[in-house]
């Protein structure tokens, strides 16, 4: 077990003491104060507790918990919706794209959408195990996977102002098209793709700040105990870093 401020080997020392190298209580770095989705159970409430409080989330995010990589995947999935929705579905008033091609065609772009943000994802889980070694971190695929999932949420955003953009891209073009009677200028579709590229610019950006965030609160995180029954049958405690450290996620 280390002591999440500084790194140093706390396993020794009893919990109701200083860490000897950073003074900060032992016991704050035990792995059951991690109990972020103990206290905020559901979607939204994670949503709202890593827009609301990033730091104090991934401070008590449990590493390698099972509803966090839930939450990730969710949060991807939902914004690759959100953008392919917005993209494709005004698409039959002013195409020939036909309502029934629409609902063939969605789910192929979602999907294209959905692979591209979690490639983006997990090319930034192997980047911060890179870079947190380099500085001495203990960034295992756990700890990189529980920050990555987290910050997923960034994603979501990005993909609300993105699709937002979307639409009045689709308006834009309408009135290109004169389907649209509008007194004014055409400045939809301009307005349209400059939200769009801000939807991206801020997915991006909100998805890297959480993870940065995230690095820095789980930097020396220590994984949830795993109980076992040692060789004189009783119930003992083993730290289950090194355990941590070799499993790879998502090996089962
Ligand atoms: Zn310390």
């Amino acid at each position: 077990m280390l002591c999440e401020s500084c790194g140093y080997d706390v396993s020794g020392t009893a919990p109701d003491r200083m860490c000897p190298e950073c003074g900060v209580a032992v016991a704050a770095s035990e792995p059951e104060r991690r109990d972020l989705t103990r206290l905020r159970m559901g979607f939204w409430r994670l949503v709202w507790a890593m827009l609301g409080s990033p730091r104090l989330s991934a401070r008590s995010a449990a590493i390698g918990d099972a509803k966090i990589a839930w939450f990730g995947v969710v949060s991807r999935l939902a914004a690759a919706m959100i953008v392919s929705v917005a993209a494709v579905v005004p698409m039959p008033f002013y195409t020939d794209v036909t309502p029934v091609l629409l609902v063939v065609i969605l789910p192929f772009v979602a999907a294209d959408v959905f692979l591209v943000i979690s490639a983006l994802t997990a090319i930034e889980s192997v980047g911060i195990r890179f870079f947190g070694k380099q500085r001495g971190w203990r960034i295992t695929r756990e700890v990189a996977w529980t920050v990555c999932d987290l910050a997923s949420v960034g994603w979501l955003t990005g993909a609300c102002v993105c699709g937002a953009g979307l639409l009045l891209l689709h308006v834009g073009v309408m009135q290109e098209m004169r389907l649209i009677d509008t007194p004014h200028m055409p400045v939809f579709g301009m307005i349209g793709a400059m939200t769009m590229l801000v939807g991206l610019s801020i997915g991006l950006l909100q998805f890297e700040l959480l993870v940065y965030l995230g690095v820095r609160q789980c930097r020396f995180a220590n994984p949830p105990r795993v109980r076992r029954y040692d060789a004189l049958g009783g119930p003992s405690e083993s730290a289950g870093i090194q355990r941590a450290d070799r499993e790879p996620r998502g090996a089962s």
